[in-house]
């Protein structure tokens, strides 16, 4: 370790430590804590975020940082030092870019706007929020002009904090990919939409069973126990102190039984990643996951590609079966199959199906595209969000509830995130599809072995943390870069053969 990343050491250590009191606050808040605390509570994460910038935004620091980039110091960096320092850098262009009093005048307007939002989506009311979202809007392209460089514009620069690999040409590419064959297929789907009866899922499923189950399942794929703890809130979500305490949530709905089970799935996928990162990187900047896009290709990997799979249930569905007799002894495993995967157009992102997902993504990166160029105004946005979702989808929203008022997104002022939604779907698909050319995948399913998945996946992507991007880990992994026609294969080979088209 060169002198220098020696002396940074310290003020890592404390930003870290700060970083994680404000993770386990966020954590109590949405989980444990009771109503009345919320107030009290971001008063204290307010003070622990200031704290955490300070520990890292600083004179000293900065000399340090700017003297770690230097070459010669460079090459006296290990590739996990090197990472470090290349994280912090891109802390101090996110941060430091933007003038204090700006970013806390920002912060402030979101806290505002968050309620706002969830307001005006409860009554229906865009013009409410509108004026905030104009603000937010404002705020956002300020900020994205101050770290504008080269030929990159304000949008890419929103990109880049989500995924490095993924800006506007790249995603462009993949999403007209997406749209030309995935949006005729989609609409031959709903064509058949009545030829699969899902009526045995929104029967009557016990919550305490439904507990007992996903927690199962959570074990099934590998989470492992002694690292991790799940717990409730309203929206599932996974949260890491560190690859030793990792954290997943799950919400129960007793109309629902296949919500809670995937959603158990996809946060146990996003776990399996923090828990096998290796030690060597624990409590560091590099000690997470690469970037959003892999982590969730992870989650969808597990929920999606294996979860939604026959050979997935054929070991365990009799034991499903076993715990709600009563809903499901006369429903076949086939049948549950093509229930889990039942596919039509639909107006909300999160209740959507594997076919028509990325379809949401794609009207939202489109507007959000238009919105960065100057394309629309914020009065305007409903009607293109409608416009886009009859285009695509062939149906419109009649509210703006549940039209363009329904993603907490833009609210905190994430424009930029969701492509990573879609991202991460089409790199599992790649990833499946390499998978199965490297080892028996379908029988480590079939024989409820997952073991050697897991470790497939913790050797070649989970355990280098940050250390990779998205494009290093792939071709490390597939020995090739990120290509979309993996993705429209693999919902082409699963759409026609469910729905016999
Ligand atoms: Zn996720």
């Amino acid at each position: 370790m060169s002198k220098t990343f020696e002396k940074l050491q310290p003020h890592l250590e404390k930003s870290m430590a700060l970083q994680t009191a404000r993770n386990l606050f966020d954590w109590d808040d949405q989980t444990a804590a009771p109503f009345e605390a919320a107030d009290y509570t971001s008063k204290v994460i307010g003070i622990l975020s200031d704290e955490y910038m300070k520990s890292l935004i600083n004179d000293e620091v900065r000399k340090l940082l700017k003297k770690l980039q230097d070459k010669k110091e460079q090459e006296e960096l290990d590739a996990k030092e090197k990472a470090i320092v290349k994280e912090l850098a891109k802390i101090y262009d996110q941060l430091e870019s933007v003038p204090p009093e700006e970013y806390r005048a920002f912060s402030e307007l979101t806290s505002v706007a968050s309620r706002k939002w969830a307001k005006a989506k409860k009554d229906n009311r865009f013009e409410d929020f509108a004026p905030y979202l104009k603000k937010i809007i404002d705020y956002k392209k300020k900020f994205a002009g101050y770290r504008v460089k080269g030929d990159k514009r304000p949008y890419d620069i929103l990109l880049s904090d989500f995924d490095e690999c993924f800006l506007m040409k790249e995603l462009d590419e993949f999403f007209d990919r997406v749209k030309q064959e995935i949006i005729p297929l989609l609409k031959e789907v709903a064509k058949k939409a009545d030829t699969i009866d899902k009526s045995y899922n929104y029967l009557s499923y016990d919550i305490e069973k439904q507990r007992e189950f996903c927690k199962y399942l959570a074990g099934y794929v590998g989470f492992d126990f002694n690292r991790g703890v799940i717990a409730e809130s309203e929206h599932p979500f996974t949260t890491n102190l560190h690859n030793h305490d990792v954290r997943i949530t799950d919400r129960y709905m007793e109309n629902n039984l296949e919500s809670a089970m995937f959603s158990m799935i996809h946060e146990s996928g996003h776990a399996l990643y923090e828990m096998n990162i290796d030690d060597a990187l624990t409590q560091t900047l590099v000690g997470a996951g690469a970037s959003m896009g892999m982590h969730e290709s992870q989650s969808r990997f597990y929920e999606n590609v294996l979860g939604r799979s026959t050979e997935f249930w054929e070991p365990i569905y009799e034991k499903l079966v076993a715990t709600y007799p009563e809903n499901l002894s006369d429903i076949s495993l086939e049948h549950f199959i093509k229930g889990i995967n039942k596919a039509a157009p639909s107006l909300i992102r999160t209740e959507a199906d594997e076919l028509s997902y990325c379809i949401h993504i794609i009207i939202r990166y489109e507007i959000e595209k238009m919105i960065f160029a100057d394309e629309v105004t914020v009065e305007d946005l409903p009607k293109v969000w409608n416009q886009k979702y009859q285009e695509y989808m062939g149906i419109t929203p009649t509210t703006d509830t549940e039209g363009i008022l329904q993603d907490v997104h833009w609210s905190f002022g994430e424009f930029g995130y969701f492509p990573s939604y879609a991202v991460g779907t089409a790199v599992a698909s790649q990833l499946y599809a390499c998978m199965k050319e490297k080892m028996p995948l379908e029988e480590y399913l079939k024989t409820g072995n997952l073991t050697p998945i897991r470790e497939f996946l913790r050797d070649s992507i989970h355990k280098h943390g940050a250390i990779k991007n998205t494009n290093e880990l792939l071709k490390d992994v597939c020995g090739e870069d990120f290509r979309a026609e993996y993705y429209v294969n693999y919902l082409k080979e699963k759409y026609t053969k469910l729905y016999n088209l």
